[in-house]
């Protein structure tokens, strides 16, 4: 992780050029292997006990061309860093087809430094967009960035709407150390539920919060994800000024992607800070018995696990002990969970790009969490909840989680 931290201000394939080189053996031996295991059809990654599902890359799954593999991602970067193939068309197609759900770097085996496939083909994207601007269906989120801070280009004015009525305090007019960081999709149907259920929650707690209102920029998701490097840096910095100007020590979030951006932030530049998600901040309240579910709720519930918060920020056991905790719940896993996770199909930019992939890839979780017999499905992140609500069609209802637990309480 340490050479991550060190190159976080590079772009592009520059970025990621040690394990592009294969210049010497050493450098060889820390480039793809090409053993197939990102994608579930090679031999049990030799790093793992655990092979994991057949079932890894949507993309892959999707089109089944090997062209859609991680590992080719990796070899098609290497082949445009060195001269030997230019940027075309169905290139793009294929960098771009990749739905950042990050299990080829979960179970990528060659690489104990940060970067995998995945990094790789998000630089691929950063060196797309410097010699060529991004594409078509991704130009409207990088502009909404660069005018407004926000990939839906959602005015101030419109902004922090979400808190309305709830009386929550606002950095400037108030001052606490813990800041409640509600996330571009607060102001949006996928993302409302979330973040005002969190809220009430940190109130009922009686913890002295602030919120930032339309005063909030985009964590960077987007502008990671997609290869817009310098807009990521840019607004990395702003939020990390705000954070260390206001003196806070703790920034509990309402989304799993928002979770994951903010643990990539430079480590020594988050030094003091503390980030944590609405569910791990209620799973400690619990454990500190601060809040106790007392009327029983009588669902059979599946929860999906985000990729952002589970496979990219490790959050697995808080949203299952909580659940454990409601009398009446009971909760059942679906066939691919916790790290095995199958992707709803919302990230990195594909249901702008290719719709029909992200819409296959939420119907199958939609079929997984249906085989479970759930009556329910929970989850907490603004980027499934959409693809869920937009593409998929279920005998489970989808739910925020987040907004399920003030409900039980
Ligand atoms: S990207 Fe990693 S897991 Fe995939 S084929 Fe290459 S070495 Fe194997
Ligand atoms: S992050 Fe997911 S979609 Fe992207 S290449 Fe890796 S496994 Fe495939």
């Amino acid at each position: 992780m340490e050479e991550k931290t060190k190159s976080h201000r590079a772009a592009g394939l520059e970025r990621v050029k040690k394990w592009l080189y294969a210049k010497s053996l050493e450098e060889r031996g820390a480039g793809c292997v090409l053993c197939g295991s990102c994608y579930g059809h090679g031999p049990a990654n030799p790093m793992e006990d655990h092979p994991g599902f057949k079932t890894k890359c949507p993309p892959y799954e999707f089109y089944r061309f090997q062209r859609f593999t991680p590992k080719s991602r990796w070899l098609m970067a290497q082949r445009v860093f060195h001269g030997l193939d230019p940027i075309t068309p169905e290139l793009k197609e294929v960098i771009y087809t990749c739905t950042t759900c990050l299990m080829c770097q979960e179970i990528c085996g060659v690489r104990n430094d940060g970067y995998g496939p995945w990094d790789i083909a998000v630089a691929m994207r950063e060196e797309i967009t410097a010699q060529q601007g991004p594409i078509d269906a991704h130009r409207p989120l990088l502009e909404g960035l660069q005018h407004h801070n926000n990939p839906w280009a959602l005015p101030k004015s419109r902004r922090g709407q979400w808190a309305k009525g709830l009386g929550l305090k606002k950095l400037g007019a108030d001052k606490s150390p813990t800041l409640l960081f509600a996330g571009c999709s607060a102001d949006l149907p996928s993302g409302r539920a979330g973040a005002t259920a969190l809220a009430r929650l940190m109130k009922q707690a009686r913890e002295d919060f602030v919120i930032l209102g339309e005063e909030e920029s985009c964590c960077g998701l987007y502008a990671s994800d997609l290869g817009f490097r310098g807009e990521y840096y840019r607004l990395q910095q702003e939020n990390l000024k705000v954070a260390r100007q206001a003196g806070i020590k703790k920034i509990v979030v309402a989304c799993g992607s928002c979770r994951r951006i903010w643990q990539d932030y430079p480590k020594e530049e988050m030094e003091g800070i503390e980030v944590l998600h609405g569910v791990e901040y209620v799973d400690r309240l619990l454990r500190a018995d601060r809040l106790k579910f007392n009327k029983p709720v009588r669902r059979k519930i599946t929860y999906h696990d985000p990729c952002h918060l589970g496979r990219g920020s490790g959050v697995y056991e808080a949203p299952r002990n909580i659940l454990r905790s409601i009398p009446g719940v009971e909760l059942v896993e679906m066939e691919r969970n916790r790290r095995w996770s199958w992707c709803c199909g919302g990230g990195g930019g594909v249901p702008e790009a290719f719709p029909e992939l992200s819409q296959w890839s939420a119907q199958d979780r939609l079929s997984e969490a249906g085989r479970t017999g759930a009556d329910l499905l929970l989850t907490t992140s603004a980027l499934c909840l959409r693809s869920f609500a937009q593409h998929g069609q279920s005998r489970v209802p989808p739910q925020e989680l987040l907004e399920f637990i003030y409900q039980a309480i």
